[in-house]
């Protein structure tokens, strides 16, 4: 049985029952009636409701891996969710049956209120909750509760996130976030806007919050050939990324496949993306890995000062790990970054 909707906190009442969400940039005017860009927030009467709230259409227990989180809990399950709905729109979207449908455009829904997601979670020996798959960002309200009481269990909350989410919003949300792993699309504005319907400034906004706020961050970039894998492009998201996040953030090249509106692309070659993380290597990032390409050596981690191997991966499968109990190199003794128990 679907639970009821629930009315957002984060909007304002205008004239004429038309209401303004505040949760993302968009900071969509939604008449009575109309939802939003995201189309699951909807205003009935002048009260906007998140009516996904508490209806997950997909509840998955994976490899923490493949968030991609490296530097989190390695080699751990987490219970994975989400519901429908997105408020970006990218060409390239690989779950795009979900994010781009609205509350009524899909069969599958369940319905577990925050408490019974915990448990459930917990009886799959998971101790972390990803909010992922489409945008926890438009889920706002279910992604906050949520993680409220998985904190009240003991458990760890992690965001999956293209980050496109005002300041207020999220620094709220970041108390009870522990990791979370954005996927910068681009370093350029025109393409946000030409391929996902978004903007770069507040997703570079967010990722400094999420510094700010303590949060465990990884960076993801899919690499899309003839759009975002010219050396140019590759070297400048590396620049800012060391400079403005540090060198510590890891940083993850994810291949891509043609999918969705981009089929006439090619799938990124294995050697575009070895090349982009050697010039992230040269630009400063200590640590930065090859995804969705099985068997390099690039998805391991490598102590920074002295190269010694720390965490040997296959795929999505953690095959050793040499860190010490406190998360060091066992060569040289350097911390690595991570929250590693
Ligand atoms: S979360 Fe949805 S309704 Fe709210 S501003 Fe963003 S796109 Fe519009």
């Amino acid at each position: 049985m679907p639970s009821k909707d629930t009315q957002t906190s984060t909007s304002t009442a205008l004239n004429s029952l038309a209401v303004q969400c505040e949760i993302c940039p968009k900071q969509c005017v939604i008449g009575d009636g109309q939802s939003g860009d995201c189309r699951i927030r909807i205003n009935r009467g002048g009260k906007l409701l998140a009516t996904t709230f508490a209806r997950p259409c997909a509840l998955h227990v994976d490899p923490i891996e493949k968030k991609p989180l490296f530097h989190f809990l390695p080699s751990s399950r987490i219970f994975s969710i989400a519901t429908v709905g997105c408020n970006m729109h990218c060409k390239n979207c690989q779950n795009w049956e979900i994010s781009q449908s609205g509350p009524l455009e899909t069969n599958e829904t369940y319905a577990l209120e925050p408490d019974a997601l915990v448990d459930l979670a917990r009886k799959s020996d998971c101790d972390s909750i990803a909010y992922t798959y489409t945008e926890p960002v438009v889920y706002y309200e279910y992604t906050l509760e949520t993680s409220k009481a998985a904190r009240r269990a003991g458990m760890r909350n992690a965001l999956v996130t293209a980050a496109y989410i005002n300041p207020g919003p999220l620094r709220e949300l970041c108390r009870v976030t522990d990791a979370a792993t954005v996927d910068v699309k681009f370093i350029d504005d025109s393409l946000y806007r030409s391929n996902c319907d978004g903007s770069l400034q507040p997703v570079l906004n967010a990722l400094k919050i999420f510094r700010e706020e303590g949060v465990w961050l990884e960076v993801s970039n899919l690499t899309i050939p003839t759009l975002n894998d010219d050396d140019a492009s590759i070297r400048k998201l590396c620049d800012w990324i060391v400079q403005e996040l540090g060198p510590d953030v890891p940083l993850h090249f994810l291949r891509f496949h043609p999918l969705y509106r981009l089929r006439h692309l090619p799938a990124t070659p294995e050697d575009t993306l070895e090349r982009a993380r050697e010039i992230a290597m040269r630009a400063g990032v200590h640590f930065c890995y090859v995804g969705n390409i099985r068997g390099t050596p690039s998805e391991n981690t490598y102590c920074p000062s002295d190269r010694t191997l720390l965490i040997r991966r296959l795929g999505l499968q953690m095959l050793e790990n040499h860190l010490t109990k406190d998360g060091a190199c066992p060569t040289c003794g350097q911390k690595i970054p991570g929250v590693w128990s």
